[in-house]
């Protein structure tokens, strides 16, 4: 007799409870202070400013725009903006205490920020987004600056946007001051103050963790099958970087399309079309549509998620054949997906660890402005990777001492870092 199953509902944490559930798991494992405990439980400053744009049309409309201030222990907050409709609170606060986790673990001397603007930039003209993001950055006033807080690009933000935050930041101050404010934000042009590198750096950064992965268990990235979701930047050059390591990217997904084919995709020529195509995947004819659900559940050895958070969840991480799931993305695996992951023997370089590359290029921006020097490209992405070496086997060594996997390894590593700065400097007054 057929009985009739019951789809079990979907249990979905947003962001904020995913990491503080990851915070607390690594506060037990290593006894972290209690004292240190709380302080890290909250954020320090939540901004949320309302401010009026005029559109193309003349009609005024007011965007909602957000920045959180976790922790600023080891120096100045740090941390992206995104423009995206999931933008509030709630997910400001989750990304900017990865944001504390990700600089303390990558040993720069920056704490954690995020914010952005809820809004889809897509329904909005060049000169609109101008507009919203200058009077954003004027809305933010002396919140953020150079010692203070330092935006970034993340989702659906790039260099154009963090050309427009530095000159109106630099543009309200005295014009005496306007090159001590250049790194107000990183992930500038490089012809406005930005670094030779730090457009590739994330990508660059997930592909270096995943070759330390490939060689701590003796895996041959040669002929590799990938699938990434997310051609954003990070999904993008992930590939591009892949790809010259012989692996061969057989899916891409974004919210528009699904693409496949067995034989490989052509990252460069689909970039290309995404870019005519207003960032959109949809209607590319080198590859096939292929079924969105089943997106994860393809053969294939290195799973990329470079999208938005909780993409892998109890509904689908059972279906991932992959060895390794590679977090470009920030928090792209809730607490379920991961159980199930762990149980099923695929490993999981954390997004504190893999995607870490990015802010790690921003520090070198900072520090080549601050320094009024330049420097070249690959002296750059040379110093990206030693850095991203030192940490994936610090990592990979906390793991070991604990008896944990790689993202309690990770938080742990970095909690012990925010510990040690505590203990040392105590607390006010
Ligand atoms: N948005 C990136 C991240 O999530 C970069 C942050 C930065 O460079 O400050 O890590």
């Amino acid at each position: 007799m057929a009985t009739q199953t019951k789809e079990k509902p979907a249990r979905k944490e947003g962001m904020y409870e995913v990491v503080m559930e990851q915070f607390a798991h690594a506060a037990d494992i290593m006894n972290l202070d209690p004292g240190v405990r709380k302080i890290l439980s909250k954020t320090n400053t939540e901004i949320e400013v309302n401010f009026p744009v005029r559109l193309d049309n003349g009609k005024i409309e007011v965007f909602t725009g957000y920045r959180v201030q976790h922790n600023n222990a080891l120096g100045p907050y740090k941390g992206g903006l995104r423009y995206h409709d999931t933008v509030d609170l709630d997910a400001a606060r989750a990304l900017a205490i990865w944001m504390t986790w990700k600089t303390a673990l990558a040993g720069l001397p920056f704490g954690g920020a995020k914010g952005g603007i809820h809004i889809n930039p897509k329904n909005y003209s060049k000169s609109e987004l101008e507009r919203i993001t200058r009077r954003f950055t004027y809305a933010l006033g002396d919140n953020i600056g150079p010692d203070l807080d330092i935006p970034a690009p993340d989702v659906n933000t790039n260099a154009q946007i963090m050309a427009w935050i530095a000159d109106t930041f630099s543009s309200t101050k005295s014009p005496s001051t306007r090159f001590v404010n250049l790194h107000v934000v990183t992930g500038k042009p490089v012809g406005a103050g930005g670094l030779a590198g730090r457009d590739r750096a994330t990508g660059f950064g997930v592909v270096s963790n995943i070759k330390f992965w490939a060689k701590h268990k003796g895996f041959n990235l040669k002929g590799a099958k990938f699938i990434v979701q997310g051609f954003g930047n990070v999904g993008y050059w992930t590939a591009h970087f892949l790809i010259k390591e012989g692996a061969k990217l057989i899916a891409v997904q974004d919210v528009s399309a699904t693409l496949h084919d067995e034989k490989g995709i052509d990252a460069e020529a689909l970039l290309k079309y995404s870019m005519d195509n207003g960032r959109s995947l949809k209607g590319y004819k080198g590859a096939k549509e292929y079924d969105p659900a089943a997106f994860w559940g393809l053969d294939c050895e290195i799973v990329v998620p470079a999208a938005l958070g909780n993409q892998i969840t109890e509904q689908n991480a059972g279906a991932i054949k992959a060895k390794l799931v590679a977090e470009g993305a920030n928090g792209p695996t809730d607490i379920h997906g991961e159980a199930i992951l762990k149980k099923n023997g695929v490993d999981i370089i954390p997004d504190i660890l893999c995607n870490s590359g990015g802010v790690i290029g921003s520090y070198y921006e900072w520090l080549q402005n601050k320094r009024a020097e330049i420097w070249k490209i690959d002296q750059v992405l040379e110093m990206i990777h030693d850095k991203l070496e030192t940490s994936f086997e610090k990592v990979v060594a906390e793991a070991k001492a604990h008896k944990v996997d790689w993202r309690m390894g990770a938080y742990i590593a970095a909690l012990r870092r925010l510990e040690d700065t505590y203990m040392d400097r105590g607390i006010f007054p």
